[in-house]
């Protein structure tokens, strides 16, 4: 089968693999049909650190012998660990990432446990592809809202900083939630018109205000992100580090600065179970217009290479690299 498989940092070929074979009983070969192109995929082809991997965590397959389209949960967790039995299966000692440390799905086809997938029945089953996101995003809306009440307000200014695909969902989720009841604010570096924002209640600004959230929620990924962050939350106020962090950017803020400013300092390290997998498909079920609208372009196999060394999304939607047949 085809695959696009890392050799190196900004290195990924596209090579021809031997198709894979179910090995344990719960085991099913999958045809992937849709992989949407994560910022994750991007940072983890620069670092080149994962070689011989098959990348692609946003996976669509269809299975031979069933009708319809399934969405993956990537993340194979043992169920027996401390942490599997606390139900933070993220943090599982044993945890096998498709897609990042085991081969995922920018190929043909994808050996994965039949628990792991999860059935949809959208009308465009290219929408699959934001269940992934869209679950880890519920996860961190819900981290947010039970630690909305350390605020000293109840109706928080918020502030979602970067307007990719991580603060588009954050910010969906957090305007539709009946427990949030704050004014969402949106900083972006760029000036691209992000058509999703006509359809929150949000408002863009071109500089952050200092003193001015109560919470930011940093959702670029990027170094300047978060030290813009630190900067501007208010006194007694919280930062929630959403986007995932360069691997040798250190806190950019004093500890002494951090105590004195009272600032609350909440992460999410993005992960699905099946609460929340179940949840992302009920949101785009509801939805599908909006979602619909953060689909970008559509791509072959053959280009993904390129996409990946040379990252740039249409502003506010996913690339999808396309695996079925005509
Ligand atoms: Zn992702
Ligand atoms: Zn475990």
């Amino acid at each position: 089968m085809k695959a696009a498989m890392l050799q190196d940092a900004n290195r990924v070929e596209i090579c021809d693999l031997p198709n894979p074979i179910a090995t344990q009983a719960d085991e099913v070969v999958a045809d992937v049909q849709y992989v949407g192109i994560c910022k994750t995929d991007e940072q983890l082809t620069r670092e080149g650190q994962m070689k011989g991997v098959v990348l692609g965590h946003e996976v669509v397959c269809q299975l031979p012998e069933q009708v319809g389209y399934f969405a993956l949960n990537n993340e194979l967790s043992c169920g027996v660990c401390s942490y599997c039995r606390e139900g933070v299966t993220s943090h599982c000692t044993e945890l096998r990432e498709l897609g990042v440390n085991e081969h995922g799905g920018y190929a043909e086809q994808i050996c994965v446990p039949q628990s792991s997938l999860y059935k949809f029945e959208f009308q465009n089953p290219l929408l699959g592809v934001l269940v992934e996101p869209i679950s880890c995003a519920v996860r961190g809306i819900e981290r947010i809202l039970s630690a909305l009440k350390l605020l000293p307000v109840s109706s928080p200014n918020v502030l979602v900083i970067g307007g990719g695909m991580s603060g588009t969902l954050i910010s969906y989720l957090l305007a539709q939630s009946p427990q949030f009841d704050g004014s969402l604010f949106l900083h972006d570096i760029s000036t691209a018109e992000l058509a999703w924002t006509k359809q929150v209640a949000i408002e863009r600004l071109a500089e952050p205000l200092q003193d001015h959230a109560h919470l930011v929620v940093e959702c670029s990924g990027s170094v300047a992100g978060l030290a813009t962050a630190m900067r501007v939350v208010r006194r007694a106020g919280m930062v929630c580090v959403y986007g995932v962090p360069e691997a040798d950017c250190p806190l950019p803020i004093a500890a002494h600065d951090l105590f004195m400013r009272e600032i609350t300092v909440l992460t999410s390290f993005a992960g699905a179970t099946v609460q929340t997998m179940q949840q992302a498909i009920a949101y785009i079920s509801k939805d599908e217009s909006f979602f619909e609208g953060l689909l970008g372009r559509q791509i072959s196999l053959q280009e993904l290479p390129e996409q990946l060394i040379h990252w740039g999304p249409l502003p506010g939607t996913r690339t999808v690299v396309m695996l079925e047949e005509g």
